[in-house]
């Protein structure tokens, strides 16, 4: 095997591996398909494009994305460190300059000695090297076939509408409540009514909102199979009365009658602290799905542990697949990061991204793996992506992966958020201590 690391895309994930290998004496050979070959939401030529919103959302570690910014400051990440050098106003938000941001990693990146970048898609892995595939959501037809041919056809996803998930600690309870439409089954889904003046305030926002931008090719492959709601609602006034906010077979406990119009949400995870609204496929901007969607009674403080998408996206099947250093079980040599590994969302690529070098850097030379528990927010996702588990679908930084707190239940949710991530920095702390590779 030669002593060099093959990275495939120059993304978020990519560009972070690359670096933590590059700066620890590696040499990486990264690949990257753009601007000879485009994706269908990539724009420019450089490295780590934002393709949508130009915030990494919350900087406060009483958030579980803010947590995994300051476990990444500390180990040493450079996106981290360039988003902060290059951060615009953004409240509590760590929102950058696109363009900024953009170009100091392209540059750090051509400007490191170790680095060798190939202006190629790559179609074939080596199989004399070590390699990182970050080949990203809209990773290329030909490295997505490689990719099904090293872990098998069933086992490359694709998926295409996803709706929005909430955790269940910010619905608020006072206002909704659980039944199944008819009484069928054990009255699990959460019921959000809504009276006329609601429905209608929330109709009129929700055709208006701003769509992300999607070719036409993919809008007529996707939306014919899976209609966002946004498109739906288009159709007429009635139309989600009789769709996804249809209040048939539901009656309100707290009034007796029948609610004018009910959005419902379904539990996500086995532990039954997420809940994914149901029909709420959609394409709207996250921003956007954050103000509109806020306007169901009961989810005017919902924490968005995933938002809805409707585009390609392109993740292996890791919970089976992967080991907890984000290599292949069955390929050790070949390691994944960033999207395609499940994780959802910029930090979660970079995170994975700094692991899986980390990692690969170590079974180099012949250490231990670092592997994170699920008292961070980086192992927390870590651990989530590569735990055997049914109906794999992609996740974001969220407290509800991160290991509970022992003792007494703190009611108040901002000071157990406060209390999780003290926990989780200190533990990080320690555990840097310990070794000596940052
Ligand atoms: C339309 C869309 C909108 C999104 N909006 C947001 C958002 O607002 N906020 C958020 O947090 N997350 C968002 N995401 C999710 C996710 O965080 C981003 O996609 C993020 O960029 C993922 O990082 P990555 O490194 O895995 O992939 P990418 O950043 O996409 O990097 C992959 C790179 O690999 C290259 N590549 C692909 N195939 C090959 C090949 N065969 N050879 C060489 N190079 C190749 C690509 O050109 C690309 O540069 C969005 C995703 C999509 C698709």
């Amino acid at each position: 095997m030669k002593k060099e690391v093959v990275v495939v895309g120059a993304g978020l994930a990519g560009s972070e591996a690359a670096y933590q290998l590059a700066k620890r004496g590696i040499k990486v050979k990264l690949y990257e398909m753009r601007p000879k070959k485009n994706t269908e939401v990539h724009t420019g030529d450089k490295f780590a494009e934002l393709v949508c919103s130009n915030s990494l959302g919350s900087n406060l570690v009483s958030n579980a994305s803010g947590l995994m910014k300051e476990e990444l400051r500390r180990m040493g990440s450079l996106l981290i460190e360039i988003a902060d050098e290059t951060k615009v106003p953004a409240g509590q938000a760590l929102a950058v300059d696109r363009e900024g941001f953009s170009e100091l990693i392209t540059n750090k990146l051509r400007n490191m000695e170790n680095i060798e970048i190939v202006n190629e898609e790559l179609t074939e892995l080596p199989k004399d090297s070590y390699v990182i595939v970050a080949s990203g959501p809209l990773s290329s037809e030909g490295i997505a076939k490689e990719i099904q041919k090293l872990t098998g056809d069933d086992y490359l996803y694709f998926y295409d509408a996803v709706a929005p998930i909430v955790t269940l600690e910010s619905i608020d309870m006072d206002k909704v409540y659980f039944q199944s439409r008819y009484d069928k089954g054990d009255g699990e889904y959460i019921n959000c009514p809504m009276n006329k003046e609601e429905y209608d305030a929330f109709y009129d926002a929700l055709i208006n909102a701003e769509r992300m931008p999607i070719k036409t090719f993919e809008e007529e492959k996707l939306f014919e199979a899976c209609m966002p709601v946004e498109k739906m609602a288009v159709r007429g006034e009635k139309t989600l009365l009789f769709g996804p906010l249809k209040p048939k077979g539901l009656t309100n406990p707290r009034t007796e009658t029948r609610d004018y119009a009910v959005v419902q949400l379904r539990q996500d995870d086995k532990d039954g602290k997420l809940y994914n609204m149901v029909g709420f496929q959609t394409n709207l901007k996250w921003g956007e799905q954050k103000r509109v969607f806020q306007m169901i009674p009961g989810l005017e403080k919902a924490d968005f542990v995933r938002y809805g998408v409707m585009h390609r996206n392109t993740f292996i099947n890791s919970t089976k697949l992967l080991n907890d250093d984000l290599s292949l079980k069955e390929h050790p040599n070949v390691f994944f990061a960033g999207q395609i590994t499940g994780s959802e969302g910029y930090v979660a690529a970079i995170a994975t991204g700094l692991m899986s070098a980390v990692n690969l850097y170590n079974r180099m030379e012949g250490k231990n793996k670092f592997v994170l528990e699920d008292l961070s927010s980086t192992g927390a996702i870590i651990k989530y992506i590569t735990e055997e588990k049914k109906d794999f679908q992609p996740i974001g930084p969220n407290f509800g992966i991160i290991r509970s707190l022992e003792g007494k239940k703190i009611r108040d949710k901002r000071e157990r958020y406060n209390k999780l991530a003290e926990r989780a920095l200190e533990y990080l702390d320690k555990e840097l201590e310990n070794i000596n590779i940052f």
